[in-house]
């Protein structure tokens, strides 16, 4: 084997290895090990479809009111945006807050060896 296509089979192969890392779910906040590389989601299966769900049902909803706002002129529509894009912030807080505890909890149980 040449070295060009030692190296290529090499960074195929470093590619292809599961991350040795453990990580913590977007959406529920518990760890995980990673079965691939970019691996966002713990692999229960509702995890994922969660979070798409409510980002697609966040864009629905802006958009139906952005159309709304604009095209009709309707006054306080501005103020309405608003204030569901401060519902959802809170929202997307309070999960890394009680995100933040279930990590916290588990680095601790690891430290104690439990
Ligand atoms: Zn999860």
């Amino acid at each position: 084997m040449n070295a060009i296509s030692r190296m290529t089979t090499e960074r195929i192969l470093t590619r292809g290895d599961a991350p040795r890392e453990r990580r913590y779910c977007k959406e529920c906040g518990n760890p995980f090990w990673p079965s691939r590389h970019g691996q966002d989601f713990c692999p229960k299966s509702t995890c994922r479809s969660t979070f798409h769900q409510r980002r697609a049902s966040r864009g629905t909803q802006l958009y139906d009111l952005a159309m709304e706002w604009r095209g009709k002129r309707r006054k306080g529509l501005f103020t309405e945006l608003c204030r569901i894009l401060d519902d959802w912030l809170y929202e997307d807080r309070e999960r890394a807050k009680a995100h933040k505890v279930i990590r916290e909890a588990h680095r601790r149980q690891l430290r104690e060896g439990r």
